[in-house]
């Protein structure tokens, strides 16, 4: 592999770009008007813009993407999470045309991306699962036997779901029909598919999530567990790893069972399986085929570079190492700061009059701002990810505190405020949050 297309933007494009400078490959960064001087532009080898600022017609725009990869005479397209990173249609594309898509089989991105084939598929291979519907849920009346038969409440969920939307609780009978016709509405709004299936809603779990890497060789690995409960309207805002919850002892057991399971697959590159895990048990609920945004804290954790895993499978290489040669030391800890009001979480896109890194000892920031920069409004707001690490948890949670301090973001509102916040609170500092807990938190502290 020579050149690699990065087809996305922001901190996940200089991620991509960083990986492929240290392997001597060189880069192309596709771009909307909106993007002329974005980071990820000025750093890559070559740049071609691909349309105006809205993403349809832009980032999602696969014709004109695929074009930049021609005319550049890129190898490979590397598609970062968001976007067309989850897009079988897209990585069938790419591959049709002669390309190597640097993630997963289109088959099963196709698969993970129906969250319910998804469910099946990981049933079969002896995953453990939220109870729920065996398949989609047509109907009032069938959504009323399946929540008689798992008991209330139970979560209305859209099977093309992402990003917590067409998610609704019903948390007794007279909340059902409510909640089952606006997840339906909402999942065809967002997704233009009103398929729907219903999970039992849990009270107290956290979110733990494993990420693992296969070649196409047949060998897995399994890099851990991160711990993302740290939720507000289903979206991570804090990442940790390990999880603050778990032994290692239910980390290796959990770790045996998804690898064995992702062979049987004939799984290829990065991939994260998602649980909700409560009374000390694991429960599925759905898989991430790409890379994901906290995929630093697993980085720190393992000191492997994922995105150089992910281009070397696709190139065909073999891992070269086995479960055994994986050590995780110390704790990481990922805060994710994003142009918002930190009381209203209200957008606030404009320019950064002056942008200073925190630094020093265990300190990474993944962002593409610079001072002078302006902050777009027609994309996501993360503008950096803060991470540390350090040998416990207590000190990865000072060396966040003083990193937080240190960082200047000035022109524009960030949650930095908000992360200071979590960092300071007694029961975060103790590690004893579930998924509900941020929520709680932001109503208690506004
Ligand atoms: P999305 O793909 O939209 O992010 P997920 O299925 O990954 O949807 O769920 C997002 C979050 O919603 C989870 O991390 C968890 O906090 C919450 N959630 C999902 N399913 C359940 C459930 N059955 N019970 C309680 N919370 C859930």
């Amino acid at each position: 592999m020579k050149k690699v297309l990065i087809a996305n933007r922001g901190e996940i494009a200089l991620r991509i770009h960083r990986a492929c400078q240290e392997m001597g490959i060189r880069t192309v960064a596709v771009h909307s008007t909106a993007d002329a001087s974005a980071m990820h532009v000025r750093l890559a080898d070559e740049s071609v813009c691909i349309g105006p600022p809205p993403a349809k017609e832009s980032y999602l725009n696969k014709a004109a993407i695929l074009s930049a990869a021609h005319i550049t005479g890129a190898d490979a397209i590397h598609p970062g999470y968001g976007f067309l990173a989850e897009n079988a249609d897209f990585a069938e594309m790419v591959e049709a045309h002669g390309l190597i898509f640097i993630g997963p089989k289109p088959e099963h991105i196709r698969t993970m991306g129906d969250k319910i084939a998804a469910k099946e598929t990981m049933r079969r291979l002896g995953v453990p699962l939220v109870p729920g519907s065996p398949g989609p849920v047509a109907s009032v009346d069938e959504a009323f036997a399946i929540a008689q038969e798992i008991g209330f409440p139970v979560l209305i969920k859209a099977a093309a779901g992402g990003g917590g939307r067409g998610m609704k609780v019903a948390r007794a009978e007279e909340q059902l029909e409510e909640a089952y016709r606006t997840a339906r509405a909402e999942a065809k709004a967002a997704f233009g598919d009103d398929t729907v299936y219903i999970e039992k809603y849990l009270d107290r779990p956290r979110h733990i999530e494993l990420q693992i890497l296969a070649d196409a060789h047949g060998h897995v690995v399994h890099f851990g567990e991160r711990d993302c409960s740290l939720q507000r309207r289903h979206q991570k805002l804090v990442e940790e790893a390990g999880s603050p919850a778990l032994d290692p002892a239910e980390r290796d057991a959990l770790g045996a069972t998804v690898t064995a399971a992702l062979r049987q697959l004939g799984y290829r590159s990065a991939g994260t399986l998602e649980f909700l895990w409560q009374d000390g048990q694991f429960a599925f609920i759905e898989m991430n085929t790409r890379l994901q945004v906290e995929h630093p804290v697993t980085e720190m954790v393992c000191g492997i570079d994922l995105v150089r895993e992910q281009i070397r499978i696709a190139a065909g290489e073999e891992l070269g190492y086995s479960q055994e040669d994986i050590v995780f030391q110390g704790h990481a800890i990922e805060c994710r700061i994003t142009a918002e009001d930190p009381v209203t979480f209200a957008p606030c896109p404009g320019k950064v009059t002056t942008y200073h890194a925190p630094g020093g000892l265990g300190v990474r920031v993944d962002s593409a701002l610079y001072s002078g920069y302006t902050v777009p409004p027609h994309y996501d707001s993360l503008v950096a990810k803060l991470i540390v690490h350090a040998s416990t948890r207590a000190q990865a949670i000072a060396r966040m505190q003083r990193c937080l301090r240190e960082m200047v973001v000035d022109g524009i509102s960030t949650t930095i405020p908000l992360h200071q916040r979590i960092m300071a609170d007694p029961e975060f500092q103790a590690g004893d949050y579930t998924i509900h807990w941020l929520e709680r938190f932001v109503a208690r502290s506004s």
